[in-house]
Protein backbone atom coordinates (compact mmCIF):
# COMPACT_ATOMS: atom_id res chain seq x y z
CA UNK A 1 0.00 0.00 0.00
CA UNK A 2 1.53 3.60 -1.03
CA UNK A 3 -0.38 5.46 1.55
CA UNK A 4 1.66 4.42 4.94
CA UNK A 5 2.05 6.86 7.48
CA UNK A 6 5.71 6.10 9.57
CA UNK A 7 5.69 3.76 11.77
CA UNK A 8 6.56 4.40 15.49
CA UNK A 9 9.13 1.90 17.29
CA UNK A 10 6.23 0.13 18.80
CA UNK A 11 4.49 -0.61 15.37
CA UNK A 12 7.67 -1.21 13.61
CA UNK A 13 8.08 -4.16 16.05
CA UNK A 14 4.70 -5.36 15.77
CA UNK A 15 5.17 -5.37 11.58
CA UNK A 16 8.26 -7.16 12.07
CA UNK A 17 6.62 -10.14 14.49
CA UNK A 18 3.67 -10.41 11.87
CA UNK A 19 6.45 -10.95 9.15
CA UNK A 20 8.08 -13.31 11.09
CA UNK A 21 5.12 -15.02 11.93
CA UNK A 22 4.57 -15.06 7.65
CA UNK A 23 7.83 -16.01 7.27
CA UNK A 24 7.81 -19.30 9.45
CA UNK A 25 3.52 -20.23 8.31
CA UNK A 26 3.94 -19.79 4.95
CA UNK A 27 4.45 -22.64 2.14
CA UNK A 28 8.41 -23.36 1.71
CA UNK A 29 9.47 -20.28 -0.83
CA UNK A 30 6.74 -17.71 -0.45
CA UNK A 31 7.93 -15.32 1.51
CA UNK A 32 11.71 -15.59 0.03
CA UNK A 33 9.56 -15.15 -3.48
CA UNK A 34 7.60 -11.83 -2.39
CA UNK A 35 10.92 -10.66 -0.83
CA UNK A 36 13.33 -11.25 -3.64
CA UNK A 37 10.50 -10.28 -6.33
CA UNK A 38 10.98 -13.59 -8.09
CA UNK A 39 7.25 -14.49 -10.06
CA UNK A 40 8.34 -17.77 -11.06
CA UNK A 41 8.91 -18.53 -6.99
CA UNK A 42 6.10 -17.62 -6.13
CA UNK A 43 3.71 -19.42 -8.99
CA UNK A 44 5.66 -22.38 -7.82
CA UNK A 45 4.87 -21.95 -3.97
CA UNK A 46 1.46 -21.27 -4.94
CA UNK A 47 1.00 -24.46 -6.43
CA UNK A 48 0.57 -25.98 -2.67
CA UNK A 49 -1.56 -23.23 -1.50
CA UNK A 50 -4.05 -24.60 0.52
CA UNK A 51 -6.81 -21.93 1.56
CA UNK A 52 -8.65 -24.04 4.14
CA UNK A 53 -5.79 -25.31 5.86
CA UNK A 54 -4.80 -21.64 5.37
CA UNK A 55 -7.63 -20.37 6.99
CA UNK A 56 -7.48 -22.30 10.12
CA UNK A 57 -3.79 -21.71 10.77
CA UNK A 58 -4.26 -17.75 10.50
CA UNK A 59 -7.85 -18.09 12.77
CA UNK A 60 -5.27 -19.97 15.27
CA UNK A 61 -2.62 -17.42 15.35
CA UNK A 62 -4.32 -14.09 16.74
CA UNK A 63 -3.66 -12.41 12.93
CA UNK A 64 -6.77 -13.18 11.58
CA UNK A 65 -8.99 -10.68 13.58
CA UNK A 66 -6.30 -8.32 15.46
CA UNK A 67 -9.09 -6.43 17.35
CA UNK A 68 -10.77 -9.93 19.03
CA UNK A 69 -10.30 -10.44 22.69
CA UNK A 70 -7.63 -13.27 23.01
CA UNK A 71 -9.92 -15.49 24.79
CA UNK A 72 -11.21 -15.72 21.68
CA UNK A 73 -9.10 -15.91 19.33
CA UNK A 74 -7.80 -12.63 18.73
CA UNK A 75 -4.88 -10.64 20.24
CA UNK A 76 -6.75 -7.85 22.23
CA UNK A 77 -4.87 -5.63 19.83
CA UNK A 78 -5.86 -1.82 18.59
CA UNK A 79 -6.67 -0.81 15.35
CA UNK A 80 -3.37 0.02 13.95
CA UNK A 81 -2.67 -3.62 14.98
CA UNK A 82 -5.26 -4.44 12.52
CA UNK A 83 -4.00 -2.54 9.61
CA UNK A 84 -0.66 -3.53 10.02
CA UNK A 85 -1.27 -7.17 9.57
CA UNK A 86 -3.24 -6.12 6.46
CA UNK A 87 -0.83 -4.30 4.71
CA UNK A 88 1.57 -7.34 5.77
CA UNK A 89 -1.29 -10.19 4.11
CA UNK A 90 -1.70 -8.12 1.39
CA UNK A 91 2.12 -7.12 0.83
CA UNK A 92 2.84 -11.12 0.83
CA UNK A 93 -0.36 -11.76 -1.62
CA UNK A 94 -2.46 -13.41 1.25
CA UNK A 95 -6.35 -12.39 1.10
CA UNK A 96 -6.87 -10.31 3.96
CA UNK A 97 -10.19 -11.64 4.09
CA UNK A 98 -10.63 -15.97 4.31
CA UNK A 99 -13.38 -18.38 3.46
CA UNK A 100 -15.38 -17.43 6.26
CA UNK A 101 -15.78 -14.16 5.58
CA UNK A 102 -19.38 -13.10 6.71
CA UNK A 103 -18.38 -15.07 10.06
CA UNK A 104 -15.24 -13.29 10.80
CA UNK A 105 -16.18 -9.70 9.07
CA UNK A 106 -19.82 -9.52 10.70
CA UNK A 107 -20.53 -12.70 13.36
CA UNK A 108 -17.89 -12.73 15.23
CA UNK A 109 -18.03 -8.66 16.22
CA UNK A 110 -21.90 -9.00 16.36
CA UNK A 111 -21.26 -11.47 18.78
CA UNK A 112 -18.76 -10.15 20.33
CA UNK A 113 -21.03 -6.65 21.10
CA UNK A 114 -23.96 -8.02 22.21
CA UNK A 115 -23.55 -11.97 23.07
CA UNK A 116 -23.22 -13.66 25.94
CA UNK A 117 -20.01 -15.31 27.94
CA UNK A 118 -21.33 -18.97 26.58
CA UNK A 119 -22.32 -17.99 23.22
CA UNK A 120 -18.59 -16.29 22.87
CA UNK A 121 -17.11 -19.44 23.79
CA UNK A 122 -19.02 -21.54 21.77
CA UNK A 123 -18.52 -19.96 18.28
CA UNK A 124 -15.97 -17.34 17.80
CA UNK A 125 -12.66 -19.26 17.81
CA UNK A 126 -14.23 -21.93 15.13
CA UNK A 127 -15.97 -18.62 13.17
CA UNK A 128 -11.91 -17.68 12.95
CA UNK A 129 -10.69 -20.86 11.67
CA UNK A 130 -13.61 -21.26 9.38
CA UNK A 131 -14.56 -24.38 10.83
CA UNK A 132 -17.63 -22.84 11.17
CA UNK A 133 -18.94 -21.05 8.45
CA UNK A 134 -21.78 -18.14 8.70
CA UNK A 135 -24.57 -16.45 6.78
CA UNK A 136 -26.61 -13.67 6.93
CA UNK A 137 -30.71 -14.14 7.44
CA UNK A 138 -31.74 -10.41 6.97
CA UNK A 139 -33.33 -9.66 3.73
CA UNK A 140 -37.04 -10.56 2.73
CA UNK A 141 -38.70 -10.18 -0.65
CA UNK A 142 -40.41 -7.29 0.80
CA UNK A 143 -37.63 -6.05 3.51
CA UNK A 144 -34.62 -5.53 1.73
CA UNK A 145 -33.93 -1.46 1.87
CA UNK A 146 -36.40 -1.06 4.89
CA UNK A 147 -35.22 -4.02 6.58
CA UNK A 148 -36.36 -3.37 9.99
CA UNK A 149 -39.93 -4.18 8.36
CA UNK A 150 -38.81 -7.95 8.45
CA UNK A 151 -41.75 -10.16 8.84
CA UNK A 152 -40.13 -13.70 9.88
CA UNK A 153 -41.37 -14.84 12.55
CA UNK A 154 -40.11 -16.02 16.08
CA UNK A 155 -42.54 -17.81 18.45
CA UNK A 156 -41.68 -18.09 21.99
CA UNK A 157 -42.79 -21.61 22.95
CA UNK A 158 -41.35 -23.80 26.08
CA UNK A 159 -37.88 -22.88 26.08
CA UNK A 160 -37.78 -22.59 22.39
CA UNK A 161 -38.61 -20.24 19.36
CA UNK A 162 -40.39 -21.79 16.62
CA UNK A 163 -39.57 -20.15 13.19
CA UNK A 164 -42.09 -19.55 10.24
CA UNK A 165 -41.14 -17.43 7.15
CA UNK A 166 -39.03 -16.71 3.64
CA UNK A 167 -35.69 -14.74 3.75
CA UNK A 168 -33.88 -14.55 0.30
CA UNK A 169 -30.40 -12.82 -1.44
CA UNK A 170 -28.90 -15.52 1.60
CA UNK A 171 -25.33 -15.47 0.16
CA UNK A 172 -23.10 -18.98 1.08
CA UNK A 173 -26.19 -20.50 2.96
CA UNK A 174 -25.73 -23.74 0.80
CA UNK A 175 -22.58 -24.09 2.76
CA UNK A 176 -23.31 -22.24 5.74
CA UNK A 177 -22.99 -23.84 9.38
CA UNK A 178 -24.74 -21.35 11.35
CA UNK A 179 -27.01 -18.11 10.48
CA UNK A 180 -27.54 -15.15 11.90
CA UNK A 181 -31.21 -14.82 11.60
CA UNK A 182 -33.63 -11.29 12.63
CA UNK A 183 -36.92 -12.46 12.88
CA UNK A 184 -40.06 -10.53 14.30
CA UNK A 185 -41.55 -11.52 17.87
CA UNK A 186 -43.68 -9.26 18.57
CA UNK A 187 -46.18 -7.90 15.63
CA UNK A 188 -47.96 -5.63 17.87
CA UNK A 189 -45.05 -2.72 18.55
CA UNK A 190 -43.38 -0.65 16.51
CA UNK A 191 -41.28 -2.26 13.52
CA UNK A 192 -38.02 -1.27 15.25
CA UNK A 193 -38.87 -2.69 18.38
CA UNK A 194 -40.76 -6.37 17.90
CA UNK A 195 -37.14 -7.94 16.13
CA UNK A 196 -34.98 -10.54 17.80
CA UNK A 197 -31.31 -12.04 16.76
CA UNK A 198 -30.83 -15.27 16.80
CA UNK A 199 -28.26 -17.77 15.78
CA UNK A 200 -29.89 -20.87 13.84
CA UNK A 201 -28.21 -23.94 12.85
CA UNK A 202 -28.69 -23.91 9.19
CA UNK A 203 -28.94 -28.13 9.55
CA UNK A 204 -32.22 -27.99 11.74
CA UNK A 205 -34.97 -29.70 10.26
CA UNK A 206 -37.18 -27.26 8.62
CA UNK A 207 -34.63 -25.30 6.84
CA UNK A 208 -35.40 -25.15 3.18
CA UNK A 209 -32.26 -23.56 1.41
CA UNK A 210 -32.72 -23.37 -2.64
CA UNK A 211 -29.86 -21.77 -4.75
CA UNK A 212 -30.84 -18.75 -6.91
CA UNK A 213 -29.33 -18.49 -10.51
CA UNK A 214 -27.41 -15.09 -10.83
CA UNK A 215 -27.03 -13.52 -14.33
CA UNK A 216 -23.25 -14.75 -13.66
CA UNK A 217 -24.46 -18.40 -14.04
CA UNK A 218 -23.29 -18.85 -10.66
CA UNK A 219 -25.36 -19.24 -7.57
CA UNK A 220 -24.04 -17.32 -4.68
CA UNK A 221 -26.80 -16.64 -2.74
CA UNK A 222 -30.38 -18.31 -1.58
CA UNK A 223 -33.65 -18.45 -0.78
CA UNK A 224 -34.51 -19.66 2.76
CA UNK A 225 -37.33 -21.17 3.95
CA UNK A 226 -38.29 -21.98 7.60
CA UNK A 227 -41.15 -24.11 8.64
CA UNK A 228 -41.53 -24.79 12.08
CA UNK A 229 -37.91 -24.40 12.56
CA UNK A 230 -36.86 -25.31 16.48
CA UNK A 231 -34.66 -22.74 17.54
CA UNK A 232 -32.84 -23.06 21.70
CA UNK A 233 -33.90 -19.82 23.27
CA UNK A 234 -30.22 -19.87 24.38
CA UNK A 235 -29.73 -19.20 20.64
CA UNK A 236 -31.23 -15.34 21.27
CA UNK A 237 -28.55 -12.57 21.17
CA UNK A 238 -28.83 -9.83 23.41
CA UNK A 239 -32.60 -9.68 24.42
CA UNK A 240 -35.65 -9.88 22.65
CA UNK A 241 -36.66 -6.92 21.77
CA UNK A 242 -33.78 -5.60 20.98
CA UNK A 243 -32.33 -7.00 17.81
CA UNK A 244 -32.56 -3.85 15.69
CA UNK A 245 -29.93 -2.60 17.47
CA UNK A 246 -28.10 -5.72 17.20
CA UNK A 247 -28.43 -5.79 13.49
CA UNK A 248 -27.21 -2.26 13.42
CA UNK A 249 -23.49 -3.83 14.70
CA UNK A 250 -23.71 -6.32 11.86
CA UNK A 251 -24.88 -3.44 8.96
CA UNK A 252 -22.46 -1.48 10.26
CA UNK A 253 -19.79 -4.26 10.09
CA UNK A 254 -21.04 -4.84 6.99
CA UNK A 255 -20.78 -1.85 5.48
CA UNK A 256 -16.61 -1.71 6.59
CA UNK A 257 -16.28 -5.68 5.33
CA UNK A 258 -17.22 -4.73 1.77
CA UNK A 259 -15.52 -1.28 0.96
CA UNK A 260 -11.84 -2.88 0.85
CA UNK A 261 -12.24 -5.98 -1.05
CA UNK A 262 -11.81 -5.21 -4.75
CA UNK A 263 -8.68 -3.62 -3.41
CA UNK A 264 -8.05 -6.95 -1.48
CA UNK A 265 -8.36 -9.34 -3.65
CA UNK A 266 -6.21 -7.14 -6.61
CA UNK A 267 -3.23 -7.50 -4.32
CA UNK A 268 -3.58 -11.35 -3.47
CA UNK A 269 -3.72 -11.98 -7.44
CA UNK A 270 -1.14 -9.98 -8.04
CA UNK A 271 2.37 -11.23 -9.11
CA UNK A 272 5.47 -10.47 -7.18
CA UNK A 273 6.92 -7.86 -10.23
CA UNK A 274 4.39 -5.66 -11.01
CA UNK A 275 1.84 -3.92 -8.83
CA UNK A 276 -2.15 -4.68 -9.17
CA UNK A 277 -2.13 -1.37 -10.98
CA UNK A 278 0.37 -2.20 -13.74
CA UNK A 279 -1.23 -5.56 -14.16
CA UNK A 280 -4.59 -3.39 -15.25
CA UNK A 281 -2.80 -1.03 -17.71
CA UNK A 282 -1.53 -4.34 -19.22
CA UNK A 283 -4.82 -6.44 -19.23
CA UNK A 284 -6.21 -3.60 -21.59
CA UNK A 285 -6.49 -3.49 -24.99
CA UNK A 286 -6.02 -1.41 -28.08
CA UNK A 287 -4.27 1.31 -26.02
CA UNK A 288 -3.62 3.32 -28.87
CA UNK A 289 -7.02 4.35 -28.94
CA UNK A 290 -7.54 7.98 -27.31
CA UNK A 291 -11.16 6.67 -25.76
CA UNK A 292 -9.56 3.72 -24.30
CA UNK A 293 -5.79 6.28 -23.09
CA UNK A 294 -8.76 8.78 -21.27
CA UNK A 295 -10.48 5.43 -20.10
CA UNK A 296 -6.80 4.41 -17.91
CA UNK A 297 -6.32 7.96 -17.40
CA UNK A 298 -9.49 8.15 -15.48
CA UNK A 299 -8.87 4.98 -13.55
CA UNK A 300 -5.95 5.90 -12.29
CA UNK A 301 -7.49 9.48 -10.65
CA UNK A 302 -10.13 7.19 -9.62
CA UNK A 303 -7.99 4.72 -8.09
CA UNK A 304 -6.07 7.26 -6.01
CA UNK A 305 -8.76 8.76 -5.19
CA UNK A 306 -10.42 5.72 -3.75
CA UNK A 307 -7.38 4.40 -1.81
CA UNK A 308 -6.94 7.78 0.06
CA UNK A 309 -10.34 7.51 1.12
CA UNK A 310 -10.37 3.97 2.43
CA UNK A 311 -6.68 5.41 3.98
CA UNK A 312 -8.62 8.42 5.60
CA UNK A 313 -11.33 6.03 6.23
CA UNK A 314 -8.97 3.26 8.04
CA UNK A 315 -6.74 6.24 9.97
CA UNK A 316 -10.27 7.36 11.25
CA UNK A 317 -11.10 4.15 12.83
CA UNK A 318 -7.44 3.84 14.18
CA UNK A 319 -9.66 5.74 16.92
CA UNK A 320 -10.96 2.53 18.09
CA UNK A 321 -15.12 2.76 18.08
CA UNK A 322 -17.22 0.44 16.32
CA UNK A 323 -17.43 1.83 12.72
CA UNK A 324 -20.58 4.08 12.17
CA UNK A 325 -22.05 5.54 9.31
CA UNK A 326 -19.10 6.95 7.79
CA UNK A 327 -18.36 2.90 6.76
CA UNK A 328 -20.86 4.11 3.88
CA UNK A 329 -18.85 6.44 1.99
CA UNK A 330 -16.30 3.79 1.09
CA UNK A 331 -18.70 1.39 0.59
CA UNK A 332 -20.58 3.61 -2.16
CA UNK A 333 -17.33 4.74 -3.85
CA UNK A 334 -16.01 1.20 -3.94
CA UNK A 335 -19.22 -0.45 -5.56
CA UNK A 336 -19.69 3.27 -7.75
CA UNK A 337 -16.17 3.15 -9.38
CA UNK A 338 -15.91 -1.40 -9.53
CA UNK A 339 -18.98 -0.81 -11.45
CA UNK A 340 -17.91 1.99 -13.69
CA UNK A 341 -14.60 0.18 -14.62
CA UNK A 342 -15.93 -2.84 -15.56
CA UNK A 343 -17.88 -1.41 -18.08
CA UNK A 344 -14.86 0.71 -19.35
CA UNK A 345 -13.02 -2.53 -19.45
CA UNK A 346 -16.07 -4.50 -21.65
CA UNK A 347 -15.84 -1.40 -23.89
CA UNK A 348 -11.91 -1.16 -24.57
CA UNK A 349 -12.20 -4.87 -25.45
CA UNK A 350 -15.00 -3.82 -28.23
CA UNK A 351 -16.70 -6.88 -29.84
CA UNK A 352 -14.27 -9.52 -27.87
CA UNK A 353 -15.77 -8.87 -24.90
CA UNK A 354 -19.08 -10.37 -25.39
CA UNK A 355 -17.98 -13.16 -27.82
CA UNK A 356 -14.96 -15.34 -27.59
CA UNK A 357 -13.20 -18.95 -28.33
CA UNK A 358 -14.16 -22.01 -25.69
CA UNK A 359 -11.75 -22.07 -23.37
CA UNK A 360 -10.26 -18.41 -22.90
CA UNK A 361 -10.25 -17.79 -19.40
CA UNK A 362 -9.55 -14.76 -19.00
CA UNK A 363 -12.50 -13.47 -21.61
CA UNK A 364 -14.88 -15.49 -19.39
CA UNK A 365 -13.67 -13.93 -15.98
CA UNK A 366 -13.85 -10.23 -17.71
CA UNK A 367 -17.06 -11.07 -18.19
CA UNK A 368 -17.61 -12.28 -15.05
CA UNK A 369 -16.65 -9.43 -13.39
CA UNK A 370 -18.92 -7.34 -15.24
CA UNK A 371 -21.73 -8.71 -14.79
CA UNK A 372 -20.84 -9.20 -10.95
CA UNK A 373 -19.79 -5.84 -10.38
CA UNK A 374 -23.95 -4.96 -11.07
CA UNK A 375 -24.54 -6.60 -7.21
CA UNK A 376 -21.63 -4.17 -5.74
CA UNK A 377 -24.47 -1.37 -5.21
CA UNK A 378 -26.95 -3.64 -4.12
CA UNK A 379 -25.23 -6.13 -1.45
CA UNK A 380 -24.82 -4.17 1.70
CA UNK A 381 -27.05 -1.63 1.37
CA UNK A 382 -27.99 0.22 -1.77
CA UNK A 383 -25.83 2.96 -3.00
CA UNK A 384 -28.98 5.35 -2.98
CA UNK A 385 -29.92 4.30 0.89
CA UNK A 386 -26.56 4.88 1.43
CA UNK A 387 -26.10 8.09 0.63
CA UNK A 388 -29.74 8.74 2.10
CA UNK A 389 -27.96 7.58 5.61
CA UNK A 390 -24.75 9.32 5.01
CA UNK A 391 -26.91 12.60 4.68
CA UNK A 392 -28.53 12.48 7.83
CA UNK A 393 -26.21 11.00 10.25
CA UNK A 394 -22.88 12.69 8.67
CA UNK A 395 -23.98 15.89 7.18
CA UNK A 396 -27.25 16.82 9.44
CA UNK A 397 -29.35 16.66 6.88
CA UNK A 398 -33.07 16.42 7.52
CA UNK A 399 -34.61 12.77 7.78
CA UNK A 400 -36.55 11.02 5.15
CA UNK A 401 -40.11 11.08 6.36
CA UNK A 402 -41.06 7.99 8.32
CA UNK A 403 -44.74 7.14 7.44
CA UNK A 404 -44.90 4.44 9.95
CA UNK A 405 -43.10 5.64 12.88
CA UNK A 406 -44.97 4.65 15.46
CA UNK A 407 -47.50 2.14 14.38
CA UNK A 408 -47.77 -1.26 15.16
CA UNK A 409 -45.52 -3.51 12.78
CA UNK A 410 -48.86 -5.49 11.95
CA UNK A 411 -50.94 -2.17 10.88
CA UNK A 412 -48.54 -1.09 8.22
CA UNK A 413 -48.54 -0.98 5.06
CA UNK A 414 -45.93 -3.98 3.67
CA UNK A 415 -45.16 -5.00 -0.19
C1 LIG B 1 -24.86 -10.21 -4.26
C2 LIG B 1 -25.80 -9.94 -3.12
C3 LIG B 1 -25.62 -10.61 -1.94
C4 LIG B 1 -26.48 -10.38 -0.86
N1 LIG B 1 -26.29 -11.11 0.28
C5 LIG B 1 -27.16 -10.97 1.30
C6 LIG B 1 -27.04 -11.80 2.46
O1 LIG B 1 -26.14 -12.64 2.57
N2 LIG B 1 -27.94 -11.67 3.44
C7 LIG B 1 -28.96 -10.76 3.38
O2 LIG B 1 -29.73 -10.68 4.33
N3 LIG B 1 -29.11 -9.95 2.29
C8 LIG B 1 -28.24 -10.04 1.25
N4 LIG B 1 -28.38 -9.25 0.13
C9 LIG B 1 -29.55 -8.38 0.03
C10 LIG B 1 -29.29 -6.88 0.04
O3 LIG B 1 -28.94 -6.44 1.33
C11 LIG B 1 -30.57 -6.22 -0.49
O4 LIG B 1 -30.71 -6.61 -1.83
C12 LIG B 1 -30.53 -4.73 -0.39
O5 LIG B 1 -30.56 -4.30 0.94
C13 LIG B 1 -31.68 -4.07 -1.18
O6 LIG B 1 -32.90 -4.62 -0.84
P1 LIG B 1 -33.92 -5.14 -1.97
O7 LIG B 1 -33.20 -6.02 -2.89
O8 LIG B 1 -35.13 -5.67 -1.27
O9 LIG B 1 -34.32 -3.81 -2.80
P2 LIG B 1 -35.44 -2.77 -2.45
O10 LIG B 1 -35.35 -2.37 -1.02
O11 LIG B 1 -36.76 -3.28 -2.94
O12 LIG B 1 -34.99 -1.53 -3.34
C14 LIG B 1 -35.24 -1.49 -4.74
C15 LIG B 1 -34.65 -0.17 -5.27
O13 LIG B 1 -35.34 0.94 -4.65
C16 LIG B 1 -34.41 1.81 -4.02
N5 LIG B 1 -35.00 2.31 -2.77
C17 LIG B 1 -35.66 1.59 -1.82
N6 LIG B 1 -36.02 2.39 -0.80
C18 LIG B 1 -35.55 3.65 -1.11
C19 LIG B 1 -35.57 4.91 -0.42
N7 LIG B 1 -36.17 5.04 0.79
N8 LIG B 1 -34.96 5.96 -1.00
C20 LIG B 1 -34.35 5.84 -2.22
N9 LIG B 1 -34.30 4.66 -2.91
C21 LIG B 1 -34.89 3.59 -2.36
C22 LIG B 1 -33.20 0.95 -3.73
O14 LIG B 1 -32.01 1.73 -3.64
C23 LIG B 1 -33.17 0.01 -4.94
O15 LIG B 1 -32.54 0.66 -6.03
C24 LIG B 1 -27.54 -9.44 -0.97
C25 LIG B 1 -27.71 -8.74 -2.16
C26 LIG B 1 -26.86 -9.00 -3.24
C27 LIG B 1 -27.06 -8.24 -4.51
Amino acid sequence: MRWTIEDTPERAAFREQVRGWLRENLPAGWADAIESGDADKLDQARKSWDFFGWSRTIGMSGYGAPLWPKEYGGLSGEPWMQNITREELARYRLPTVGLNILGVGLAGPTLIAHGNEEQKKRYLQKILTSEEVWCQLFSEPGSGSDLASAGARATRSNGEYIINGQKVWTSIAQMSHFGMLLARTDPDVPKHDGLSYFIVDMKSPGVDIRPLKQITGSSEFNEVYFNDVRIPAENLVGVEGDGWRVARTTLMNERVALSGLSLDSAAFAGGTRKDPWALFVDSIPNREDGRVRQFIAKSYVEKEVKEITQFRANMARMSGAQPGPEGGVTKVYNAEFNKWRSNGIMNANGPAAVAWDHGDSDSENRAHAFLRARANSIEGGTSEILRTQMGERILGLPREPEVDKGIPWKEIKRS
